[in-house]
């Protein structure tokens, strides 16, 4: 499931390829991705348009689509993609390369073309006014690589905040952009159990559990997780990569949790 790197790798491929470039044609192959929007409005709110800027923010993708580039009298609209479990962007130049699952796709005018595809339809796809204004409504926590989220900002959150730190975690409302695997090495990173309640954590072990989400996120979008890392090790009984501990497994959050019950306290 495309957690906040895989977002960010996918908004960096949307501005790559599709920035500056007019939309010629609006195609909605599946009108069940589409959220709270009519096919004919999300086609009308973008055709002839052009993608000017990309935005992520958690685990939501925004690409501006303005009038002209010259003319900011008018209006813009922004796309707005969530990629839920198996949401995927694919730039291609010939229409035979169109992805099988395909959702929704953008005609360019220089004659490639932009789809998006999911294959099992948690994600969505919508125009909205203005990221700030969906971010607000929706009441999404800070996105934590945003440079204005510093520890100071994630102190007084958990401090105002009761329950195991996983769950807090992966709330959106609370930081916005991490999900299951990511919550689990973050915690595994710093040492500390995911169902320490975060009444319970020291300053130190605050600090740490920042430090690791910053570092991982960084390293995530690298595509270069150092080998001593969660990610490849997540079976119940297996040797922990850290400490020679043994991995388990359990349930926080409704979600399955993988842990080392030796140094994670
Ligand atoms: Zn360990």
């Amino acid at each position: 499931m495309p957690e906040l790197p895989e977002v960010e790798t996918y908004a960096r491929y949307f501005a790559q390829y599709a920035l500056d470039q007019r939309i010629a044609r609006v195609h909605v192959r599946d009108e069940r991705i589409l959220a709270d929007i009519r096919k004919e409005t999300f086609v009308r709110k973008l055709k002839g348009r052009t993608f000017t800027e990309v935005r992520r923010h958690g685990k939501h993708l925004f690409a501006c689509a303005t009038a002209r580039p010259s003319d900011r009298a008018t209006e813009d609209h922004w796309l707005h993609l969530h990629f839920g479990m198996t949401g995927d962007l694919k730039y291609y130049r010939d229409s035979a390369d169109e992805p099988r699952f395909s959702k929704v796709i953008f005609d360019f005018d220089n004659g490639a073309y932009l789809a998006f595809e999911d294959v099992r339809l948690f994600g969505l796809a919508n125009v909205v006014d203005s990221p700030d204004a969906f971010i607000a409504a929706r009441g999404l926590g800070p996105d934590p690589l945003d440079r204005s989220f510093t520890y100071k900002r994630f102190a007084e959150i958990l401090d105002k905040r009761r329950g195991a730190i996983k769950s807090l975690l992966m709330s959106q409302e609370i930081i916005a952009g991490l999900g299951n695997l990511y919550a689990d090495e973050i915690l595994f990173q710093s040492s500390i159990h995911p169902r320490r309640t975060i009444d319970r954590l020291r300053d130190a072990e605050k600090r740490a559990i920042f430090d690791a989400m910053r570092r991982i996120l960084r390293t995530a979008l690298l595509r270069d997780l150092p080998p001593r890392s969660l990610f490849h090790h997540r079976e119940e009984g297996e040797r922990c990569p850290k400490c020679e501990g043994t991995l388990r497994r359990t349930v926080v959050f409704g979600r399955t949790t993988y842990y080392c019950a030796k140094h994670q306290r």
